[in-house]
């Protein structure tokens, strides 16, 4: 019985029918009675506690209250009638209001009884009320029901108001309790219970809706966490031991001449400890003979070129070609010219493709690629277009991944019979949880340190205000010989406002720093990619002193010269964002400065992340932050969110348990590579239905 009613529509529910399932298909999702049970409350109210009236909190919040009704009036006002009811104990009194509903509700009170009363407080100076509250008649038996550990769903306004409460929901998860007599199917093995201490799935779904005290929710919610993160794991885990059984990768059999001669002769200083261990790292799983997929993360300037185009030597050695595809036009003109001056003495092919490269230039790309005449190939997305073939491309390099999905790093796949080993590459650090999960079916390479020299960048937050002394500042640093950043916000919600600021921006610049003492250059997006690349380049060679920029800047520009950065409207940048466009500076030998210009007032989120920017250059640090801030979804952009949008898991609070289900699912495999053991039946069924898209969890790709 229990199976079959899981797979139920939610309509056939007992409290449900088809107007209310409607409704909840609609606003909520729920489609069937396991969707139902899988949607879990997002907090818990504590009705074990009753106030006083004298006593209530100053602040909006859960209260509960025993009381008489005392007056009850219908008031009519612009915004439209409400009801109002005015609630006594013996310590005091405050409001009831009602919005809707009136002729129901005014029909059902009933003055000078004793009720008890919930819902959320709000203030008006220092009278305060509770709108919509539940009430319910005090009897021995209802003081009793109330003094639990109650469920509060996720919910909308139009569920509320087609009066799908709270108190509704608790009542159809009642039912569905009471129909679903056998529980559900156990998904983890017995082993696995026992040495971590979990409930039974069953206990644990009914617990998390229905908890008698913190203890029980605390059980469900172990039990629930670790469910959810382990099956995550365990398939990323699953792909990644297929993926190497199933594509050989090309061996490259020698470390040679190129190599050897570069690496003795023309390095231009010497390796970081962290950039060894990565290029190891690399060299190893050259010669393994299944297909590199490897992440490298490495904070702003730690120095990941070099390592990419070290490793590219080892291609070439071993007559295969490399390609390097970046995000921007901007960031791959500039990984042309850095690496054109490595590869020049050691006379490596090297050609640029973007989506502005001429026609004629491009048709010699094309064939020289071809001919295998071109050895490194740096590009955009331009390089991914079908038509760009390769006659043995054996090694390709992502930078800035984040700005790439899925599908585009698949393209690359296809460049070559068998698929070219894959380098990913990003400056922005993804907590170690994140990471786990987003790229848990890659390997994984940190360079966590930077080139000896740097000097800490000194950040500060200014308002307008001090405008006057912060430009005074920058004449200072550009009498020194120094150059500036002035970035601006551009948000495309709001991009005609913010071209305006921009432009505004760039006069009041320009008025305040005249010619012929101050040049200054300006890149926007809608710019012209040469002209772009022209304003780049006369900053970079120094022939202008200040850069007007909106965040085209944010990606891998490397102006060493450039020491300090002015970040107009800082509060409307992430942290991520903020602290990759520190990056741009702190590059040279010169003392930096980042200024974070803000308005007067800031949310506490906005503080919060002005603050970290001032206390940390840590780009992992701060990207924990970040991460608990704004969410993981948010935090890496829509198009990758599908997985991380959990159920009761939450990537930045249970970092431990994934940490720990990662080791559970790795010895797992170990000991069962697929799954046939017969206590690992729960598992390997769990798997199967995950993988025929029928399961709950169906957002797992
Ligand atoms: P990112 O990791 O942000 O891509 P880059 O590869 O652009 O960093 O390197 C930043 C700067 O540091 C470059 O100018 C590069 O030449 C320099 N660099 C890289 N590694 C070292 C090192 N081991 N010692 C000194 N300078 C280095
Ligand atoms: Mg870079």
């Amino acid at each position: 019985m229990s199976a079959s009613l899981l797979e139920k529509p939610i309509e056939y529910l007992k409290g449900v029918g088809p107007n209310r399932g409607t409704l909840l298909r609609n606003e909520l999702g729920i489609d069937t009675c396991k969707d139902l049970l899988y949607h879990f409350p997002n907090r818990y109210v504590d009705r074990t506690r009753f106030h006083n009236i004298s006593e209530l909190p100053k602040v909006q919040a859960d209260v509960q209250l025993i009381g008489k009704i005392t007056d009850i009036r219908l008031i009519n006002q612009s915004k439209g009638k409400r009801l109002i009811a005015n609630f006594q104990d013996a310590t005091g009194e405050i409001e009831l209001i009602w919005f809707r509903g009136h002729q129901w509700i005014q029909k059902q009170l009933q003055l000078n009884i004793d009720y008890i009363a919930f819902g959320k407080l709000t203030w008006y100076g220092s009278r305060c009320s509770i709108a919509h509250p539940e009430l319910e008649e005090q009897t021995e038996d209802s003081t009793k029901k109330s003094a639990i550990f109650q469920p509060v769903y996720p919910s909308t306004e139009k569920l509320v108001n087609r009066s799908i409460t709270n108190r509704t929901m608790r009542q159809i998860m009642q039912h569905l309790f009471l129909e679903m007599q056998l529980g559900v199917r156990e998904t983890l093995s017995k082993n696995i219970r026992t040495a971590h201490d979990l409930i039974g799935a069953t206990d644990a779904l009914r617990l998390i809706h229905f908890p008698n005290n913190l203890n029980e929710l605390e059980k469900a919610q172990k039990r629930l966490r670790f469910e959810e993160l382990f099956f995550i794991q365990l398939q990323l885990l699953q792909k990644k031991l297929e993926h190497r059984k199933q594509f050989k990768g090309h061996l490259f059999v020698k470390v040679g001449d190129l190599f050897n001669t570069f690496y003795n002769d023309h390095m231009p200083f010497s390796l970081t400890k962290a950039q060894k261990r990565v290029i190891k790292e690399i060299r190893s799983d050259f010669g393994s003979g299944a297909q590199m997929n490897r992440l490298l993360q490495g904070d702003v300037g730690s120095g990941k070129t070099i390592v990419a185009f070290l490793s590219a030597l080892i291609a070439f050695d071993n007559q295969m070609q490399t390609t390097i595809v970046a995000p921007t036009e901007i960031l791959a003109q500039q990984h042309f010219h850095t690496l054109s001056e490595v590869a020049q003495p050691l006379g490596i092919t090297i050609k640029l493709l973007t989506g502005s490269t001429k026609a004629a230039e491009r048709k010699v790309i094309h064939s020289q690629l071809q001919s295998g005449e071109l050895q490194l190939l740096v590009g955009t997305h331009a390089v991914l277009e079908p038509s760009v073939l390769f006659k043995n491309l054996g090694f390709a390099i992502i930078d800035e991944q984040h700005r790439f999905g899925v599908a585009q790093r698949a393209k690359l796949w296809k460049k070559n019979h068998i698929p070219p080993h894959i380098l990913v590459m990003t400056a922005t650090p993804i907590p170690r949880t994140l990471a786990m999960t987003l790229y848990g079916d890659l390997e994984s390479s940190v360079i966590d340190e930077l080139p000896p020299g740097r000097k800490p960048i000194t950040t500060a937050q200014r308002t307008d205000r001090n405008r006057l002394a912060v430009n005074q500042f920058i004449k200072t640093e550009v009498a020194k010989g120094r150059q500036v950043y002035i970035v601006y916000p551009l948000i495309e919600e709001s991009e005609k406002m913010d071209y305006k600021d921009l432009m505004d921006g760039f006069e009041s610049i320009s008025r305040d720093f005249p010619k012929p003492n101050y040049q200054i250059s300006i890149v926007h997006g809608r710019m012209k990619s040469e002209d772009k690349a022209m304003e780049m380049q006369r900053f970079a060679s120094g022939k202008t002193q200040i850069m007007v920029a909106t965040t085209v800047i944010e990606v891998g520009v490397n102006i060493p010269n450039a020491s300090v950065m002015i970040i107009e409207s800082a509060e409307r940048f992430g942290l991520s964002q903020l602290h990759q466009l520190r990056g741009r500076i702190g590059r040279g030998a010169d003392k930096s400065y980042c200024i974070l210009m803000t308005g007067n007032k800031l949310s506490n989120e906005a503080k919060t992340r002005i603050n970290a920017m001032i206390q940390s250059q840590d780009g992992f640090k701060l990207a924990e932050i970040d991460l608990k801030l704004r969410g993981p979804g948010d935090l890496m952009g829509t198009q990758q969110s599908g997985i991380l949008q959990m159920r009761i898991a939450n990537l930045s609070r249970d970092a431990q348990v994934i940490q720990q289900v990662r080791t559970v699912a790795t010895q797992l495999l170990a000991d069962d590579p697929i799954l046939v053991k017969e206590h690992n039946k729960p598992i390997a069924d769990t798997i199967r239905i995950l993988q025929s898209g029928k399961g709950i969890w169906k957002y797992i790709s």
